[in-house]
């Protein structure tokens, strides 16, 4: 049985568990010591922020054995401040944290202009359903390597993204009911 963590330090950790768990066929544990990081088969990275959980990464011990199983190709993905601990590059911020993944964020890109907001979207590489989307002071994609590829485009901003064995998402599906990317995860495992 696929065994998939969330790093439980800050933020959404229960809603994506919850979500996991409805899927069914997975295990899903939460992550936060070094030793959970050797036991998983893939990882969430989720919304919080993201200064936080930098922080207690490295106060955790995790940083480093978290970005070498991301380099040998485990499963990871991070929702909205999950996608800015990814990150190679922060437009808005001198704060680096795993920079496993060839994106530049914007953290707050959405904060200004509309603080939280919630659409719905067509998707196919995820679903065959519209999906719902909800955004809470999201970060946006400003650049990307050629590696990465765009899943989503929302006004002229890249908010879903993945590169191999990396995805991103600005926005928050674990808060949505909809399990469509939590499924699209699992198939990457
Ligand atoms: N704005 C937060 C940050 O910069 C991210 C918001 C979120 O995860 N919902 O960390």
């Amino acid at each position: 049985m696929k065994r998939i963590g969330v790093l439980g330090l800050q933020g959404a950790v229960q809603e994506h568990l919850d979500m996991l768990r409805q899927i069914g066929e997975i295990e899903a544990c939460m992550v936060k010591y070094k030793a959970d990081v050797e036991n998983i088969d893939g990882l969430i990275i989720p919304g919080g922020e993201s200064t936080a959980i930098g922080r207690l990464l490295s106060d955790f011990d995790l940083t480093v054995p978290l970005k070498a199983r991301i380099e040998n190709g485990m499963p990871v993905w991070g929702t909205c401040a999950g996608m800015i601990l990814l990150a190679r590059n922060i437009s808005n911020d001198e704060r680096r944290h795993l920079e496993v993944m060839d994106i530049e964020v914007m953290r707050n890109g959405y904060g200004r202009q509309l603080d939280s907001f919630k659409t719905t979207v067509d998707i196919p590489a995820v679903s065959a359903q519209k999906v719902p989307l909800v955004f809470i002071r999201a970060p946006y994609v400003v650049d990307i390597s050629p590696q990465v590829e765009v899943l989503l485009s929302l006004d002229g901003h890249i908010v879903a993204c993945r590169q191999k064995n990396m995805l991103a998402t600005s926005f928050h599906p674990e808060l949505t009911g909809d399990l469509s990317f939590h499924k699209y995860f699992a198939d990457m495992i």
